[in-house]
């Protein structure tokens, strides 16, 4: 294969590619606050570099990363593309590559941020619903911490946004664009409450303190900087040891997963998923 990169290819590539191969990458990532040391375009990083390795190991086509998707920042540069635009752009774009041909698909989210992916989840499964044609797709979503156990160690060490291990990932692979010499953190009580919660830059507020009352939410007013975690430990070897453990533990379970969903193509024969939560209508 001439490139990885499907917006690189030609059609007459992409239809010669999908003769032999149905399985394509796509990366996401957002334009948000990452610190004083590093671009707004960190998650975008995050999200190609990881497309870029898995598609040479699964030697694989990845379309264009998404550059927007919802941050709840509000530092300046950060954009926020609502959850609910978001997810409708990325089904659309779901639908477009199943409607060529595409069966294996799998998301890269280069944003950490829970708001962004729980909604898109939910708006695929709909999808897959009341669209029967999509339902011959697989749909993964990867994510590091489920493969690798040193992307898991950073979570539970308490290291999050643009903190060691992101910027260890640009270290490694864009160098060019980290300002360590530019490294900042916010005040010690923040970082540290940051730490202790990722989402606790969220400030939620109503009128009665009933949970089924809509909340105001803003970003802390005593955020002026905007990182989680350790930056101040990042270095090249670690951003390179990273990607390598999160390949390594990623590639075999995506080519089972590939074999067994074109398995299920033929026979008909799918894994049912029980859905274990039960009375969900009382939890609302
Ligand atoms: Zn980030």
């Amino acid at each position: 294969m001439r490139t990885h990169a499907m917006g690189e290819m030609t059609v007459k590539e992409v239809r010669e590619y999908l003769k032999h191969n149905q399985t394509v990458i796509f990366p996401y990532g957002v334009v948000e606050q990452h610190g004083y040391h590093l671009p707004l375009s960190m998650d975008i990083h995050n999200a190609e570099i990881l497309a870029c390795r898995m598609a040479e190991e699964l030697d694989c086509i990845v379309a264009p990363c998404l550059n927007y998707c919802f941050s709840g920042g509000q530092l300046p540069g950060t954009i926020n593309v609502k959850p609910n635009n978001f997810s409708n752009m990325v089904c659309d774009i779901m639908e477009s590559l199943v409607n060529q041909g595409f069966l294996n698909i799998f998301i890269v989210p280069g944003h950490g941020g829970s708001e962004s992916l729980l909604h898109l989840k939910e708006s695929l499964r709909i999808l897959k619903w009341m669209n029967p044609a999509m339902q011959k797709a697989m749909i993964l979503f990867i994510r590091r911490s489920d493969y690798s156990k040193k992307a898991l160690d950073s979570i539970y060490g308490r290291d999050y946004h643009a903190g060691e291990s992101e910027t260890s990932t640009m270290l490694a692979c864009r160098p060019g664009l980290v300002r360590m010499e530019e490294l900042e953190m916010d005040t010690p009580e923040i970082a540290e409450m940051m730490r202790e919660d990722p989402d606790a830059y969220q400030l939620r507020t109503n009128f009665t303190g009933l949970h089924q009352e809509i909340v105001n939410t803003v970003q802390r007013p005593e955020i002026k900087v905007g990182v989680m975690g350790y930056p101040e430990r990042a270095k090249a070897e670690t951003g390179v040891k990273n990607l390598d453990d999160a390949i390594r533990g990623m590639i075999p379970v995506l080519k089972k997963a590939i074999v067994q969903a074109e398995k299920a193509r033929k026979t008909g024969k799918m894994v049912e998923i029980a859905d274990t939560e039960k009375l969900k209508m009382l939890k609302l």
